[in-house]
């Protein structure tokens, strides 16, 4: 195999916590190439699930964090100008598709209408990537899937999926583990002990009840493990509990401080 996929195997496997069925739902989906998306709130688990997966399957993952600013050629590749002249480079779906990766578009939705379209042909049974400016038309390797993720609570008239490119991919719905598995998940990854996860897993609850009234968005895993790490580096728990879940989320002064009770609450 060519050493410019090499470096996107997943070498060690991530660790993963199964929350339902969706390590067997997704096999399913990989064997049949089934384009995927993966919808739920940031710092849910999307990204770590994907690249368990990668690694389960044994294929090459190579992930693009999607932004507004993104066109379709930082997807599909370019010419550049070097000392011998002009060199076509693929871009990360390019590869992905020639040499049989999978391709996790992450925040799909923050990028261009006009660059989830070159999609489009990846993902029906055509499984073809046009490089118009190359004139070449890359036919995906049988190995290649594609993944996208999607975050419903964000979406607007302006920023949503067209259903044209909804309706291409399966979908499997993530959120918040179960108390008890957030529980042992924070605690995993940050080695502090389970009676501390769980008091931050509370804090984060009490947060996310507070999603549409006030706060756009709960305190996710993400940040319930920062704050983790941070109190296990011997950073007080409050102080720990302002910076990583409390400061981040909310300009708002009566909010800050009704979040900062909920911390003292639990501890
Ligand atoms: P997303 O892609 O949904 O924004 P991530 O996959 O980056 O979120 O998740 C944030 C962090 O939460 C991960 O780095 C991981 O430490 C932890 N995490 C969340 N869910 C799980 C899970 N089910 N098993 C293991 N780790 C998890």
């Amino acid at each position: 195999m060519s050493d410019v996929i090499e470096q996107y195997f997943v070498k060690n496997e991530p660790y993963y916590r199964p929350v339902a069925d969706e390590v067997k739902l997704y096999e399913a989906a990989y064997s049949v190439r089934m384009p995927m998306m993966l919808k739920g709130p940031t710092g849910c688990g999307k990204t770590r699930f994907v690249e368990y997966m990668a690694w389960k399957l044994g294929k090459p993952l190579i992930t693009v964090a999607c932004n507004e600013d993104m066109t379709a050629s930082d997807l599909v590749g370019r010419f550049l100008l070097d000392a011998q002249g002009t060199r076509w480079q693929d871009g990360p779906l390019t590869t992905a598709a020639r040499y049989g990766a999978i391709c996790y578009l992450d925040e799909v939705v923050e990028a261009r209408q006009d660059t989830t379209v070159v999609i489009h042909p990846l993902t029906d049974n055509r499984r073809v990537l046009p490089l118009e400016k190359k004139g070449e038309l890359v036919g995906a390797h049988p190995d290649f899937q594609l993944v996208i993720s999607y975050n419903p609570g964000y979406q607007s008239l302006m920023k949503d999926l067209k259903q044209s490119t909804k309706q291409r991919f399966g979908a499997l719905d993530f959120n918040y583990p179960q108390h008890d598995i957030e529980t042992e998940i924070v605690s995993h990854e940050t080695g502090i002990d389970s009676a501390i996860a769980d008091k931050l897993v509370s804090i984060a609850e009490r947060a996310r009840n507070l999603k549409g009234h006030g706060l756009d968005e709960g305190i996710s895993t993400r940040m319930l493990i920062y704050a983790g790490n941070l109190i296990a580096k011997g950073v007080d728990v409050h102080a720990a509990c302002r910076m990583a879940l409390v400061r981040p989320i909310t300009d708002d002064p009566d909010m800050r401080d009704a979040l900062d009770a909920a911390v003292t609450t639990f501890f």
